[in-house]
């Protein structure tokens, strides 16, 4: 079931947030705690974006375990960020194992992530995704409910919607059109970053100057919080605001 994190705060080494911690997302591919929903290890693919000090964040994705990727421990350990997404995958059953399918999925400034599955996939959202332009569902990045969700967010972004409602209104449909389904979302533009928990473990860790949002907390510091169930987080490198997914 997918383990995801995204990181704000002073630049640190991508290896200080994939490898170095004791339950790191590279320990989360294979000895993940909490796997509620399925699955047993994250092993279908990887990924990690972040942001150089100027311009559209990088991207680097393989489709295997991140354990057999002997490159990126070398490179992660000299790539310093201040704003990072990552994420390990576990195929949904009837998924593909492909590059394109593993997060941050990326438009510009934008690097998303999702953690769950679409319950009735792909027949439940088959309204939804009718809404969308044609040129967007033959250019999904691979035919998965992670890449449709992620059609679904970006349309909102390039109809200048602000990140927090574009996610909350997706989380919404989704969740309508398709109930039961785990939603747990992640979004940054590399100076926000918003969060849903929706059926899917989420924890966060803030201080003065930095925010990490996880699907696992990556060590045992007390200052690990989990997420309600329901709650939208939305974090900058100036506070973390949290709120319900759904208004009233
Ligand atoms: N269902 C998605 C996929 O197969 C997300 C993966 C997950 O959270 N297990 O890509």
């Amino acid at each position: 079931m997918c383990r995801h994190l995204a990181y704000l705060g002073p630049p640190v080494s991508l290896r200080s947030l994939l490898y170095d911690p004791p339950y790191s997302l590279l320990r989360q591919s294979w000895a993940p705690r909490d796997m509620r929903g399925g699955g047993t290890i994250n092993a279908d693919g990887f990924g990690v974006g972040w942001y150089p000090a100027d311009g559209d964040p990088i991207r680097y994705r393989r489709d295997g375990p991140l354990w057999s990727d002997t490159t990126l421990p070398g490179l992660a350990g000299v790539t310093l960020a201040g704003a990072v997404l990552a994420a390990v995958r576990s195929a949904t059953v009837g998924m593909p194992t492909q590059e394109s399918a593993a997060a941050p999925f990326t438009e510009g400034r934008w690097l998303f992530s999702h953690n769950g599955v679409v319950l009735g996939w792909p027949d439940a959202v088959v309204p939804l995704a009718a809404e969308l332009p044609v040129r967007d569902l033959i250019t999904l990045d691979a035919p998965t409910d992670s890449a449709l969700l992620w059609a679904l967010v970006r349309h909102r972004l390039r109809g200048g919607e602000d990140p927090a409602a574009a996610v909350a209104a997706t989380v919404a449909a989704v969740g309508a059109a398709a109930p039961g389904s785990r939603l747990n979302l992640l979004l940054t533009d590399g100076r926000t970053v918003v969060a849903s928990a929706a059926g899917h473990a989420l924890s966060m860790r803030a201080t003065q100057d930095a925010v990490l949002l996880a699907s696992e907390p990556l060590d045992d510091d007390p200052d690990w919080r989990p997420v309600p169930d329901g709650q939208l987080v939305v974090a900058t490198r100036g506070g973390v605001r949290t709120r319900a997914l759904v208004d009233g």
